[in-house]
């Protein structure tokens, strides 16, 4: 089948060439562990998985809308999306459980690459310590991320979801980016994220650091995943997407330095992640094993951390190119 891009990737992809610089090579240090992990996915095998109509009780969506990090303008669109769906199948003994609530022609598209996504999930879930099937709530609605016309930055501009760790569920409400959220929320259920119970956030503290390690992770195994899907090579891709992202942490500095007054921790997810993706693509050999471990396997000293990731030099304060958007990909299939 001909795998096709999203509206945005689209329309976007010919200007993001153009800004396109060469940040990875064949011998950069993510590439080659994109390669690797890449190849861990390839080694999985298929996963039989079942696909049937269900009814999604609107009362118990409804409940999942109902808090922080959802813009309750979903709600109003839940009647829109008549198709109700839930994928099952069992990684390793645990049954995990897609719950898909959007427009019909949307299936047919992820269908197409369900094979793929499942074997990243499970690699994923295969990872973690913690054993947990996992429960997944997509609401695919057509609300976009855009900045509104208030100088505020919340959850309703660039948020799409949230892990509720008590619950042991996830709930996802926007059709943008939604496989790039779940990765990013599947980081957080599996306890993948780095978070320090013990280490005081509010909502908008600018070093969340475990925001900005949870969507380095989730952009890199969106850029395998759809590396796997398109064939693309993974250089070309994380060439783009990075592209991309400077841009977009540009972008969401400029508005902060304008005043912005932030009620997520947009910091940590633009600017803090850009930083980070810049900070490790340019250590050298031996530091930067040392750095890989430290940031993605052990729990470490934060403050020091976020001290190194913000030494290096992003040209921050430079001019941007404006896509009228909050995303924080710009690549995504149909
Ligand atoms: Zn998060």
């Amino acid at each position: 089948m001909a795998i096709e891009w999203s509206e945005f990737t689209k329309n976007n992809l010919s200007k993001i060439n153009e800004l396109k610089k060469n940040f990875f090579n064949d011998n950069s240090f993510i590439i080659k562990k994109a390669r690797e992990e890449r190849e861990e996915i390839l080694k999985l095998p298929d996963t039989p998985f079942k696909i049937s109509n269900v009814n999604i009780p609107k009362k118990e969506l409804i409940k999942y809308a109902s808090t922080y990090w959802v813009y309750d303008k979903v709600i109003d669109k839940l009647d829109e999306l008549s198709g109700s769906y839930l994928i099952e199948w069992t990684n390793n003994n645990l049954t995990n459980k897609i719950y898909i609530k959007c427009k019909p022609p949307k299936i047919e598209n992820i269908k197409n690459r369900l094979n793929i996504l499942i074997k990243v999930i499970n690699r994923i879930q295969l990872k973690s310590k913690k054993k947990l099937g996992i429960e997944l709530y997509l609401v695919l609605s057509n609300l976009k991320k855009k900045l509104g016309n208030t100088n505020e930055i919340g959850p309703k501009h660039v948020n799409s979801g949230y892990t509720d760790t008590r619950d042991n569920y996830i709930f996802i409400w926007r059709e943008e980016e939604f496989e790039k959220v779940s990765f990013h929320e599947l980081i957080h259920f599996f306890d993948m994220d780095h978070r320090d119970e013990n280490y005081k956030h509010d909502h908008v503290h600018e070093d969340s650091l475990y925001e900005a390690i949870t969507d380095f992770k989730a952009i890199f195994y969106n850029i395998i995943y759809i590396s796997l899907c398109t064939k693309k090579s993974l250089i070309t891709l994380f060439n783009l997407e990075l592209t991309f992202i400077f841009n977009q942490a540009k972008m969401m500095n400029n508005n902060i330095n304008n005043g912005s007054k932030l009620i997520s921790p947009v910091y940590a997810y633009f600017v803090l992640k850009a930083l980070l993706f810049n900070y490790i693509n340019n250590l050298n050999q031996t530091n930067f094993e040392e750095n890989w471990s430290e940031i993605f396997i052990k729990n470490e000293n934060f403050d020091k951390l976020i001290n190194k990731i913000k030494q290096t030099n992003l040209e921050l304060n430079k001019k941007y190119y404006n896509f009228n958007s909050a995303r924080m990909t710009s690549l995504e299939l149909l």
